[in-house]
């Protein structure tokens, strides 16, 4: 989106102190493992596990709902590949991918970072051993996210031109998972679940109908769809449950976390001082050196490229897709007053849908 002058102004304040700009100007040196026209990777130098990799974006955004559709499409069209890349290099059988958003979810920079990290059995990384012993959402704020969803995800199928089928067939791989829970949507590629026990109050499941276990053997497609989903859900539940900020935690293959190596993507509501402090990683300087790695990694992503798919131009007025009306939410979200967002919030905190977010803007320039 177009961003209002006043964040651009912001935006350029917090970049002049911005560790992650200097590294990407290279006005800093780092062990940069990865970097294309809009991206780059580097090694952690206090790294949770061996190959850990933080992925930004060139460009300085706090958020995801910063980003534009071709920078979110770009950011997470890489992905897969960076990850094949990543897990092959330091030979890891797993992968986790974090991301915090807003401070009390442990975002601890505000240049967004996707952090990258290799797993394998027996690695002694138990951050994400989820104990799920919180109850579902009560009805009043469960009922709201069905048509929310489905009306995010036709939004973004719709704007993207792209054709995907609804479909209730489940692969046996998800009968498991889906059995206790609660659909809250499911196409031909993913299915969105409310699990009977959670780590929070809304914590949503979304699983993958075209692949069991391996993040990266999905297309740069189907990881961009997947990544919007969450990000959306995200930016959904911040609302809705009036949070301070949410995880986005991907699983991917067999460790001591996921003991069936299914790929699984979290989406964990947060708040202040709550009890999941426990996800967050101490930093820690390596045993090892980290150069050695990242010569490693390099090997492997040199030749690394992504192409992103040139979006379909909508010209026929009379096809199918473009007849088709625009669902609405049937229940739409109780309307919230919109608050005054003050400039620490904008700094720190996840914030709510796009529109809502140029609104909020639009009223701090008042
Ligand atoms: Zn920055």
């Amino acid at each position: 989106m177009e961003l209002p002058t006043e964040l651009k102004a912001q935006l350029a304040e917090q970049k002049k102190q911005c560790i992650f700009c200097k590294i990407i100007s290279k006005q800093t040196p780092a062990n940069i493992i990865f970097e294309d026209s809009k991206t780059l990777a580097l090694l952690d130098i206090y790294p949770a596990v061996k190959g850990h990799t933080l992925y930004l974006l060139k460009e300085h955004y706090p958020i995801l709902p910063y980003l534009s559709e071709e920078e979110l499409a770009h950011y997470f069209g890489v992905l897969p590949l960076l990850v094949k890349s990543i897990k092959s290099a330091v030979v890891a059988t797993a992968f986790n991918i974090f991301i915090a958003n807003g401070g009390a979810a442990g975002q601890n920079s505000p240049h967004l970072t996707i952090h990258l990290l290799p797993r394998e059995e027996g690695d002694g990384f138990f951050n994400f051993l989820f104990h799920k012993k919180q109850k579902p959402l009560p009805e009043d704020k469960r009922k709201p996210l069905t048509p929310n969803i489905q009306y995010l995800m036709q939004k973004f199928q719709q704007e993207n031109s792209l054709t995907i089928n609804t479909s209730e067939y489940l692969p046996s791989y998800l009968e498991k998972p889906v059995k206790e829970s609660l659909i809250l949507y499911q196409d031909e590629k993913i299915i969105i679940l409310l699990p009977p026990l959670s780590l929070a109050a809304g914590h949503i499941e979304i699983y993958s109908k075209l692949e069991e276990k391996n993040f990266e053997k999905l297309s740069s497609e189907d990881s961009i769809y997947l990544f919007h989903a969450a990000s959306s859900i995200a930016s959904l539940l911040f609302q809705l449950l009036q949070l301070h900020g949410t995880n986005i935690i991907l699983k991917s293959g067999y460790t001591d976390d996921n003991k069936e190596g299914k790929l699984s993507l979290h989406i964990i509501p947060r708040m202040q001082n709550d009890s999941l402090q426990s996800l967050i990683w101490t930093p820690q300087q390596p045993k090892y050196k980290i150069e050695s790695i990242a010569e490693k990694i390099k090997d492997k992503t040199w030749n690394l490229k992504y192409h992103p798919k040139k979006k379909e131009q909508k010209t026929d007025k009379n096809s199918p897709q473009n007849k088709e009306e625009k669902t609405e939410p049937k229940e739409p979200a109780e309307k919230k007053e919109t608050k005054e967002w003050s400039k620490e919030e904008t700094k720190s905190s996840f914030s709510t849908f796009k529109e809502e977010i140029t609104h909020a803007i639009s009223k701090l320039q008042k």
